[in-house]
């Protein structure tokens, strides 16, 4: 079965930016020109086609990684867009490291006015880990204080990759018309601001002629650098042809060396044409990347695979949605092979065969059903039982491409269902969302039967709540947030545990004597077997590991899961008859505590990197609050006459901050928050926290 589109005119992309920046806009005009979207919905309306879930209508961000077809003429030839819609909030940016894993290029949408903010700094990070090519388009060029230049020269100071300007904007603020073509030497000029307006291509206007030469020389030299043959050239003093340059920026920016950039806006629909043509022109294709990486899961040994139909079919699932419809909808990049609607897949990373059912293309408002999916597309599978971040490949050529690995949760909360008879339909969608999101976890106390879910942050656990009422029409109660604190030791200490029970009937007998000591912050757990001459059987020495491990997840000073520590197993006893596995798992845990006790056990909170954006007049007030929540000011930097703050500050002084800053800044401030670290809580701190963990435990 042919393709649609051939694999070289495809585009498989993700829209990033800082929240506000213009994403959304910037989505919406590309779905209205590629004519998929008829009717543009504005974002103040919440109506925009890619956010459709209803939460995020309310709360004007994006957080799920919906992917949307479109396709776009350029030089007479059609290609296709995947649109890879990419979170903008923090909380998700595991979301964020999921679609990077499955697009091939990056459209980075900065604000003309606001500049490279803390956001954009963190995606881009994420996008240089992941290899990731990207163009850059400069937005909101209408509004008042707009400046191009500025923000240029902020992109190639704070980010890495070369930034060249590829256009230079045609006026500013108001008088935003259009923008000037450095590589075809033109002047694009849109004669309304409405939807569809159309535009007209004109010479450079005279009183734009220096300062395009001086861009166009600037653009030239920068592209030439690159290219050996092109800089011979150049330096020739030889005329470089728009296909040369084209050619050469095409491979630079694939090889991410530069990144170009755009500018326009995206509201008053200017610049959008254009960036689609870059789209097409410099970024990547499946075919222009290296082949991805796995490992075979039956030899241990690194595999690769290559964007070709004839290979064996691989296939990475990013997304894994409840569909009112369809069910449960998987969304899949296919990075080798073919996959053909109702057929079975062998699922490498659960190690079972799976059935694929109905092959869906999403568009931004309707669902194309296809027969089969090629190497280098994305569809959404209807009935696939995959999970986030699983393997699909051909049963005879397995392969596991790296897994990803996601931070555990550092906030929990307390929920209960409204009525009782939700009680059941709670667990399953809880799990529902466990699989959708690595990041969500859900459990049940043991001590009070309460069930607690676990996120990353206190706006993730809220929309999660959200969604069961919206959704599935669960309404719960919920407790105060609680932060995940954690426990560890200081030093090392020897501790023995010693069960033994002879009178009546078969005895138990275990003992196991330990030595514990300090591992390096996010290190977990260590076990080393250093049994000689068989004071403890063979077989009973996971039976210790096994009663240890258990003993950590209850710490000894509030019962926190203890961390960052390695167990020395070192001697013991056994009797014939007597022990048991059970016997030595409690030897184990005892020997564990005993040990815990005597190693200053401290307890650990989470730390969470801060960055707040705030007008000059209000840093003082903003740096005073921070430090009455114990933060600690890592960095300060000037913006024009916005100044960042960057500071680490423990989570469970961070709730509500969001309404605190508001007031301190008269609305004017903003902030993002990451999970940064662990750290030791203060001593006094420990104590009240401890104190009141127990007594909530003997209540
Ligand atoms: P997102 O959070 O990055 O998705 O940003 P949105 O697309 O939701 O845009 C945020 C706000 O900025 C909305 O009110 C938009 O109407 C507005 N906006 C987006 N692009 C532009 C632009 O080019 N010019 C102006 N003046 N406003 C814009």
């Amino acid at each position: 079965m042919a393709r649609e589109v051939p694999i070289e005119k495809l585009r498989n992309i993700g829209i990033v930016a800082h929240i506000d920046a213009g994403k959304t806009t910037t989505t919406e005009r590309i779905l209205y020109y590629t004519g998929k979207t008829y009717k543009i919905g504005e974002v103040h309306e919440g109506a925009a086609t890619m956010d459709w879930m209803p939460q995020e209508k309310e709360r004007g961000i994006t957080i799920t990684a919906a992917t949307t077809a479109c396709y776009w003429t350029r030089n007479g030839e059609r290609y296709q867009i995947n649109i890879i819609d990419t979170p903008g909030h923090v909380d998700f940016s595991v979301e964020v490291v999921r679609s990077m894993k499955v697009l091939d290029g990056i459209v980075f949408i900065f604000s003309a006015v606001e500049g490279v903010q803390p956001q954009s700094e963190a995606n881009w990070r994420w996008a240089d880990r992941f290899k990731v090519p990207r163009i850059a388009f400069i937005n909101k060029m209408d509004r008042l204080g707009a400046d191009f230049y500025r923000v240029f020269n902020e992109i190639e100071e704070k980010l890495t990759i070369k930034p060249v300007a590829i256009q230079i904007p045609l006026g500013a603020e108001e008088q935003f018309e259009g923008v000037i073509d450095l590589i075809e030497m033109k002047a694009i000029r849109w004669l309304e601001e409405t939807l569809g307006a159309k535009y007209e291509v004109v010479d450079i206007p005279a009183e734009y002629q220096e300062k395009t030469q001086e861009w166009r020389e600037k653009m030239i030299e920068t592209i030439v650098e690159t290219d050996d043959e092109l800089m011979e050239k150049y330096l020739e003093g030889q005329e470089i042809s728009v296909e040369e340059l084209r050619k050469a920026l095409r491979k630079a920016t694939i090889e991410r060396k530069l990144v170009p950039v755009l500018c326009g806006s995206a509201f008053k629909n200017k610049g959008v044409q254009p960036l689609l043509d870059a789209v097409i022109d410099y970024l990547p294709s499946p075919l222009d990347l290296p082949p991805v990486k796995g490992i075979n899961p039956k030899t241990g040994e690194e595999e690769i695979r290559k964007p070709l139909d004839e290979e064996p079919f691989c296939a990475y699932a990013f997304k894994v949605m409840s569909d009112p419809y369809a069910g449960q909808l998987t969304y899949i990049r296919v990075f080798s092979g073919t996959l053909k609607a109702s057929s079975y897949v062998y699922n490498a990373t659960k190690d079972e065969k799976q059935r694929a059912g109905r092959l869906l293309l999403m568009h931004a408002n309707s669902r194309e059903e296809i027969q089969q999916v090629s190497a280098g597309e994305i569809c959404a599978v209807v009935g696939l039982d995959a999970a986030t971040g699983d393997t699909l490949c051909d049963e005879k050529h397995p392969i596991i491409l790296e897994k990803l690995e996601f931070p555990d949760p550092v906030i929990s909360m307390a929920i209960e269902p409204k009525t009782k008879k939700d009680q059941e339909k709670l667990s399953q969608v809880l799990n529902k969302f466990m699989k959708e999101d690595p990041t969500f976890k859900a459990t049940t106390d043991p001590e009070t039967g309460q069930i607690l879910i676990h996120g990353m942050g206190e706006l993730h656990l809220e929309i999660m709540v959200d969604r069961m009422k919206r959704e599935y029409g669960i309404e719960v109660n919920v407790g105060k947030p609680q932060v995940a604190y954690k426990e560890t030791i200081k030093k090392k200490a020897i501790g023995e545990g010693k069960f033994i029970k002879q009178t009546g009937g078969r005895g138990q007998y275990g003992h196991a004597i330990v030595e514990i000591e300090p591992l390096p912050r996010g290190k977990g757990f260590e076990f080393i077997d250093d049994i000689h001459g068989g004071v403890i059987p063979k077989e009973f020495i996971p039976s210790v590991e096994k009663g240890i491990k258990e003993a950590m997840q209850n710490g000894i000073l509030a019962g926190y899961p203890v961390v960052d520590v390695r167990v020395r197993l070192f001697d013991g006893s056994y009797h014939e008859v007597d022990s048991s596995d059970i016997a030595f798992q409690v030897a184990g845990a005892l020997a564990f505590k005993d040990a815990a006790k005597k190693a200053e056990p401290v307890l650990l909170e989470p730390i969470m990197e801060v960055e707040v954006e705030t007008p000059e007049e209000y840093v003082g007030d903003v740096i005073g609050d921070l430090n009455s929540r114990r933060g600690k000011i890592m960095g300060m930097e000037n913006k024009g006459n916005i100044t960042v703050i960057k500071a680490h500050v423990p989570l469970a002084e961070m709730f509500g901050y969001a309404t605190t800053l508001r007031s301190l800044t008269q609305g004017r401030g903003t902030f993002i928050m990451r999970f940064s670290h662990y750290d030791e809580v203060p001593q006094q701190i420990a104590e009240k926290i401890i104190g009141e963990r127990m007594a909530g435990k003997s209540s």
